[in-house]
Order: C-alpha cells, then sequence, then structure tokens
C-alpha cells in the first residue's frame, strides 16, 4: 500500500494537490479537515463539538481527530492506499496513526512537507475566504492563530518524521502541476 501524510501549514495547497494525488495514484483521502466540515454541515454531535475550535483557528482535541480517523479507515478496506491531507497535526496524532498502521500492518511511505512562505499563505486564505464560504478565512486575526498554532503545535511533528527518514520538503509556490510533477517524483519512488 502507499499512504502518504500531506503536510504543510494551512494555505499551502494541501487540498489541491491531494485531489490529484487521489486521481493519478487511486489513494482513499482523509482529509481531517474536510470531515469536521462534513460533520458541521450535517449537524453531528462530533460537528457541534469541533465548531468552536474550529471557529477559533484552534486545534480540535487529539482523541476526538484520532477517533474519527480510526472510523475512517475501517470503513474503507479496498484501497491502493491513503493520503492524509491536515492529519497528523501533533505529535500525538503522529504516534496515533503509526499505531493505527501498524495494525493495518501498512506504514506511512513518505511523508511530504509543502514549503510557502508565510505572506504567500496569508495572502491565499484571505483570498480563498472571498469564495469559499470558510468563516475561519475571512478573518485576518484567525488566519494568524492558525499559523500561530501551526508553528507551536504542527511544526514538530516535521521533525517526527525527519527521524523516521520519511521527511520530504516540496517547494509549494509556483505553478500547480510543476509542483505536482516534484510531489510525484517523491511518491514514484515507493510505488
Ligand atoms: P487549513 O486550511 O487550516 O489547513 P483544514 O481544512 O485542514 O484547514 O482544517 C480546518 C480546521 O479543522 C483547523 O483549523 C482545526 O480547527 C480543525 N482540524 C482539522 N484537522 C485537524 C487535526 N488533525 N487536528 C486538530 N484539528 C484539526
Amino acid at each position: 500500500m502507499l499512504n502518504i501524510v500531506l503536510f504543510g501549514p494551512p494555505g499551502a495547497g494541501k487540498g489541491t494537490q491531494s485531489e490529484k494525488l487521489i486521481d493519478k495514484y487511486n489513494l482513499a483521502h482523509i482529509s481531517t479537515g474536510d470531515l469536521f466540515r462534513k460533520n458541521l454541515n450535517e449537524g453531528t454531535k462530533m460537528g457541534k463539538l469541533a465548531q468552536k475550535y474550529m471557529d477559533e483557528g484552534n486545534l480540535v482535541p487529539d482523541e476526538v481527530v484520532i477517533g474519527m480517523v480510526d472510523e475512517r479507515i475501517k470503513e474503507r478496506e479496498e484501497t491502493n492506499g491513503y493520503l492524509f491531507d491536515g492529519f497528523p497535526r501533533t505529535i500525538e496524532q503522529a504516534k496515533a496513526l503509526d499505531r493505527l498502521m501498524d495494525k493495518n500492518e501498512t506504514p506511512i511511505s513518505t511523508m511530504i512537507s509543502l514549503d510557502v512562505p508565510e505572506e504567500e499563505l496569508i495572502t491565499r486564505l484571505l483570498e480563498r475566504g472571498k469564495t469559499s464560504g470558510r468563516p475561519d478565512d475571512q478573518n485576518l486575526d484567525k488566519i494568524k492563530t492558525r499559523i500561530q498554532v501551526y508553528q507551536e503545535e504542527t511544526l514538530p511533528v516535521a521533525t517526527y518524521y525527519k527521524e523516521q527518514k520519511k521527511y520530504n520538503d516540496v517547494v509549494g509556490v509556483g505553478a500547480i502541476d510543476k509542483i505536482f510533477e516534484n510531489i510525484c517524483k517523491e511518491v514514484d519512488k515507493h510505488l
């Protein structure tokens, strides 16, 4: 199985590149942000619980996120592999993901980190906010909180994968297809 973690700050282009990756390599997409938004729209208990964290630009508690990912993996067994997008976002989540994958005997193949400068992230998120309808994209303070939370709580996850020799940096600025090509160069090593 090909299991990829797509990593990077909010606005790095994970969603865009994920769509292309799941298509090309036939993977099941697990985006925790999308799963929370779906729960929110459907008014589930989990959606209501997640909302206040998302609205403030904070992380949803680990046990909630991990439980949700576990459920999602159990749902879908026939796949070439998984693409994790926006997860893991803390060391605790990274450890839990390793445990989940070990249980299924399909370790994470590689981690791709999209590198985008902060000014560019802010511009992209504000631009996305005009059309996405996402409340967390429409306010500069919330965007800044998300970037700060990323730096403080999520960046250590990069070190976690560096220690496992699975970390790969890809420039996330420039043409979408060029970025995708560079991601594929790394992914193809694991086919
Ligand atoms: P972003 O555009 O910031 O990358 P996402 O769509 O991935 O946003 O996630 C939106 C929000 O959902 C986050 O700001 C956070 O509140 C919550 N969330 C998503 N994934 C996680 C996760 N793995 N751990 C904790 N919270 C998460």
